[in-house]
Parts: structure tokens; C-alpha cells; sequence
């Protein structure tokens, strides 16, 4: 069906396909303690579980908590993203693709820009690539919708899905910083080349930014750089180094955890 399986191989590899030893399945991420609560408005701690073919039990998914301030400030943006009309390319798309998951949680992914599917439902990663995406998410114990926040560097598909010009990724920017001061991530994790270099402010080669912590903004938050889904799909042997980047990054994520 052109789903890509991410499921383990007994040697840890990821190759396309990943097989687990019998009774194990995908280990899931403990949410990392925030140090600061924001009030309580709407959105209640609610355990729920990730059904898994795993005999593990799941760990239970936080929901956590979001102001009424940030709510406000969320459905602002939302608004603002979807009448965007600073570059070009708001003639050409079907709507602005603002971001899916939680508007609180400790795992951000941001990719480079809606594709046709993502720009007909206007939402990040549905097509191809998105499958791929979900897969290696899932392979390090994340979910889209539950656990992580998923966002592209522009909110318009460029036509053809070319590259994105200089001054639309200026305009747009603007959106994607907005949605990171809102989340505070404990972790970003970067997609492709375009949304590396972007949020890293270089022009360094997607290979040479792989296998270190990055750190981004005021808060220096850990950001990790891997190959974009669209990328692996094409050269599936990549598979095995984009894994050694998911397991780096979920390493990464558990020492942030077990900080007191
Ligand atoms: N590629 C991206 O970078 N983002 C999407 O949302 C879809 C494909």
C-alpha cells in the first residue's frame, strides 16, 4: 500500500523494515518534567494508552495542561497563518497548513514545506512521505496527534514543490518561531536539509549537521538533525543512518528526563 513498517531488527537496524524480537514493539518516550506548570485552563491530564502489538504496556500519554492565555495566542496564529497573505504564495496554494499535534508537548518535528496532499487537507505530512514520517515516529514510541507537534519551516505549498525562495521563508518564519515560543519543546527534531539549515542559520551540508545536539533560540533548546522522509523514500539505504539519528535523539531526550 506504499506504507512504509518501521518495526525492529534484532541487530537494532532500520532498514525500511524494522523486526522486532518476538514480544517487543516500539519503546515509548516518558514525557520529561517541565519544571514550570503553566495555570490550568482548558485540557486535563488524561492517561491514555498507545495501542502497540507490543506485550510492553505502554507508558500513558500526558496530556498537559495550556493556559487560556495560550490557547488565545494558538487560535491568533492559527488565524493569522490561514489569511497569510506576506508572499507569493497565497495565490497559488489551496489554504495554509498551520501544524498537527498538541499545543503542549516536549517533541517538535518541522519539515520544510506542505506538498499537494498536505496542501488539499491542509495539514503536515499526510502523503507519502508524512506515512514514512509517522513510522519513524512511531519506531522511537511517539504518535502524531498525541505526542508530538508537527510543523513545516513555510505554511504554503510552493508550487511544484520546489525549493522555497529566500523571501518566503523570511515571511514565513516569523510563524514557525511563534509556534516554538508557544510549544517550548524539550526537543526539536529537524527534517531535511532546508528546515536544518533554516533554523540553524547555515548553509552547512544536512550530512555534516547529523549525530550532534544542535541548540536553537533563547532557551537553547536541543535540536537534532536527520534526513527528511521524501529523501529516505528515495534512497531507502539511508534508512539505516536516519535510525542512528532517531536512537540519538530519543538518547538525548532520556538524559533531558532524567534531569532533576
Ligand atoms: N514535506 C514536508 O517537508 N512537509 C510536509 O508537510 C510534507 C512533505
Amino acid at each position: 500500500m506504499g506504507v512504509d513498517i518501521w518495526v525492529r531488527r534484532p541487530g537494532g537496524v532500520l532498514a525500511g523494515v524494522w523486526e522486532a524480537p518476538a514480544g517487543l514493539g516500539p519503546e515509548p518516550v516518558p514525557p520529561a518534567p517541565r519544571p514550570v506548570e503553566a495555570p490550568l485552563a482548558a485540557g486535563v491530564a488524561s492517561p491514555q494508552q498507545t495501542p502497540t502489538p507490543a506485550q510492553v504496556p505502554p507508558a500513558p500519554i500526558v496530556i498537559e495542561p495550556v493556559s487560556a492565555d495560550a490557547v488565545a495566542r494558538w487560535d491568533a496564529l492559527r488565524t493569522e497563518i490561514l489569511t497569510c497573505t506576506q508572499c507569493a504564495l497565497h495565490q497559488t496554494r489551496t489554504q495554509g497548513v498551520v501544524g498537527v499535534g498538541p499545543q503542549r508537548t516536549d517533541w517538535m518535528v518541522i519539515g520544510e514545506a506542505p506538498g499537494a496532499e498536505e496542501d488539499r487537507r491542509g495539514e503536515p505530512f499526510v502523503g507519502r512521505a508524512g506515512h514514512l514520517l509517522d513510522a519513524m515516529l512511531h519506531a522511537i514510541g511517539l504518535n502524531r496527534g498525541t505526542s508530538v507537534y508537527i510543523a513545516n519551516v513555510l505554511k504554503s505549498r510552493p508550487p511544484g514543490n520546489r525549493d522555497p525562495k529566500p523571501e518566503e521563508v523570511a515571511a514565513c518564519l516569523p510563524y514557525l518561531m511563534r509556534q516554538i515560543a508557544l510549544l517550548q519543546p524539550r526537543l526539536m527534531l529537524a527534517v531535511g536539509r532546508i528546515a536544518a539549515q533554516n533554523l540553524l542559520s547555515t548553509d552547512m551540508p544536512l550530512g555534516r549537521l547529523r549525530g550532534k545536539v544542535h541548540h536553537f533560540g533563547e532557551l537553547n533548546t536541543p535540536l537534532i538533525v536527520t534526513y527528511h522522509p521524501a529523501y529516505l523514500l528515495r534512497t531507502p539505504a539511508d534508512k539505516r543512518k536516519a535510525w542512528e539519528d532517531l536512537k540519538f535523539a530519543r538518547s538525548v531526550f532520556r538524559q533531558l528526563a532524567d534531569r532533576p
